[in-house]
């Protein structure tokens, strides 16, 4: 049969083909403070003790499908109950997707926003239904309306992201409860940004079984490994395991994560150093006339523009050497917003001097 691209692509869900691909920009060159990497290197011994490890490796062989030193590791570092299970993902990206695909079919997902997109991107690819429930203005919960999407559209999965990724903050903690409690379904709270906050809820897994605390080593510094976990009962995590795929984490990514976990220390330090830089950055910025910054637990900060355009500012800075994320257009924050991620003492600087500049210009 003489086949056209055009009929090939009818074989697709017309809600794959209506979806936007998720985009990344060219960062060459640029000091990147747009996605919430860790900007240290590790010291230098500790670099050639990894490389003396990774000489050792077998790429010819599949890893451990199961990842049991690293899982039991995991297990150790963060303190995870051993009553409760626990699921490895390639990058906590692939356990949104891993939960939602385990999902019956017209599930409702539901979340807060604006938040972090791959919840609505992979719910939409799943040909699930999405319902986001905005924001108050100071970007606490709004917790009266979601109880009242909860009763309406029973979701089977909210998404509640600890500390929250656009706007940086925590949620308050008896909110995110209300929540919990009311929810006929899971809720999954996301704590991507846990290296940076005080808070958590990974004990309160033990209490509720409905509740998922997913998190990842993305933001502490090891975003090229791609590894995420999810705590939960064994009775869910148990189903999970069937449909992950079998060796989604690399032998790279198992012989590395425990390496550095063995390291721990080094991490925990340098997100120490974060949250100190953090802390100077949301200062100085607040006294920066022509912008309005808000609070952050994260390793990141949203800030507003007062008078100036967000694509502008954007524009300068990279111009200036120093690429950032513009939220132009993210429903749920003011219409001029910049979001800076916190990197080492001179890169941010650097990005506040030429702020600065630019806003004075
Ligand atoms: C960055 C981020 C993630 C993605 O983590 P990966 O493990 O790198 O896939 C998940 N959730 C939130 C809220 C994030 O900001």
């Amino acid at each position: 049969m003489k086949q056209t691209e055009e009929n090939l692509l009818a074989l697709l869900r017309p809600e794959v083909q209506a979806m936007n691909a998720y985009r990344v920009p060219e960062s060459l060159g640029l000091i990147k403070l747009d996605a919430m990497e860790n900007p240290y290197a590790w010291p230098d011994k500790m670099k050639q003790e990894w490389l003396q490890l990774m000489s050792e490796a077998e790429p010819n062989r599949y890893p451990d499908p199961a990842a049991k030193q690293l899982v039991s590791q995991l297990r150790t570092s963060f303190g995870v109950d051993s009553a409760l299970g626990l699921v490895l993902g390639n990058g906590s990206d692939e356990l949104i997707q891993l939960v939602l695909m385990a999902l019956c079919e017209g599930s409702v997902v539901m979340a807060p926003t604006p938040t972090f997109v791959m919840y609505q991107h992979v719910a939409h690819s799943l040909g699930l239904v999405f319902t986001g429930v905005p924001l108050q203005n100071d970007f606490s919960l709004d917790v009266t309306s979601m109880l009242k999407v909860i009763e309406r559209d029973r979701p089977a999965v909210i998404f509640l992201a600890y500390p929250n990724n656009p706007t940086a903050n925590l949620f308050s903690e008896q909110d995110v409860v209300q929540i919990i409690e009311a929810a006929p379904g899971l809720v999954i709270v996301d704590e991507a940004y846990q290296p940076f906050a005080k808070k958590s809820f990974l004990e309160a897994v033990i209490k509720y079984p409905q509740l998922l605390v997913m998190r990842t080593v993305s933001k502490l510094g090891l975003a090229g490994l791609r590894l995420g976990y999810l705590v939960g009962t064994k009775s869910m995590t148990d189903q999970l395991e069937k449909i992950r795929l079998p060796y989604n984490i690399n032998i790279f990514t198992q012989l590395t994560a425990r390496f550095a976990f063995d390291h721990s220390e080094v991490l925990q330090q340098q997100a120490e150093q974060l949250c100190e830089q953090r802390e100077q950055m949301l200062k100085r910025l607040a006294d920066l006339k022509g912008l309005s910054v808000f609070p952050s637990d994260a390793n990141f900060i949203l800030f507003s523009l007062v008078s100036a355009k967000a694509a502008q500012i954007f524009a300068a800075l990279k111009e200036a050497g120093v690429l950032v994320k513009n939220m132009t257009g993210v429903e749920g924050l003011p219409a001029q917003c910049l979001r800076v991620t916190v990197g080492t003492e001179s890169q941010n600087k650097l990005f506040m001097d030429a702020l600065e500049n630019i806003l004075k210009s």
